[in-house]
Formats: C-alpha cells, structure tokens, sequence
C-alpha cells in the first residue's frame, strides 16, 4: 500500500480543458485526457451524474505529472494518521517539480 496522486476528471469538464478528448460509442460519450495525465477513458453521463450527488467522485490515478489546470490531489494511504511530511523518497521524487502556477498537491479529504 501507498500514497498515490489522483486527478479529478469532473473538473476537466467543468473547466472546459482544452486537452480533454470524448467520443461515443454505442451511445456512451467517453472522455479522456490527450495528455495521459490519466489514462482512463470515463463514461461522461455516469461521472457527471456521481460528481452532482458526491462532489469529487471519480478521482483516477495520475499516470504523468498533473499540469496547471488539472486538479490534482494526494491520496493518502493512512488518512487517519496526522499528515506530516513524506517519509516515502521513491515518493516524494516520483514526479519532478510541479509545473509553474500549478499549486503544491494537498492531501486528498474525504
Ligand atoms: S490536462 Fe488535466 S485538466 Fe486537462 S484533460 Fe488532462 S487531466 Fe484534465
């Protein structure tokens, strides 16, 4: 078990992401990010219909490093524990430096 770096699909939606791709298939729109920062392909009714009654549903893991616009958070292994700083270096270097005007990731509530 470990932490992992989620991003928000839902949010892709609502900000209208330049880098977000949907097509249909045999009547499901899906959606997906050109940039892989995830790798899924999500069914876009089902997810906006989820994310209305459980704001941040969907949270997928983050294959590549998240860009400014996406919102991105760390999935805590341990929620319960008090969040200090990572222990975890193979972690903490995972990804490189967060692109400039992206904000630090928080740790993932809820
Ligand atoms: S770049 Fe970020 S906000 Fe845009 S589609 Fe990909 S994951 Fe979503």
């Amino acid at each position: 078990m470990r932490c992992e770096r989620v991003v928000y699909p839902a949010h892709c939606v609502q900000i209208e992401c330049p880098r977000l791709y949907a097509h249909e298939q045999d009547g499901v729109r899906w959606i997906g990010c050109i940039d892989k920062v995830y790798s899924a392909e999500v069914d876009l009714d089902r997810l906006l219909e989820q994310d209305s009654q459980h704001p941040g549903f969907g949270a997928l893991l983050a294959e590549r490093v998240p860009r400014a616009e996406c919102k991105a958070a760390i999935d805590p292994t341990f929620p319960h524990r008090d969040a200090g700083p990572c222990t975890q270096p193979a972690f903490r270097t995972s990804f490189p430096e967060a692109p400039e005007g992206r904000e630090p990731l928080r740790t993932r509530r809820g």
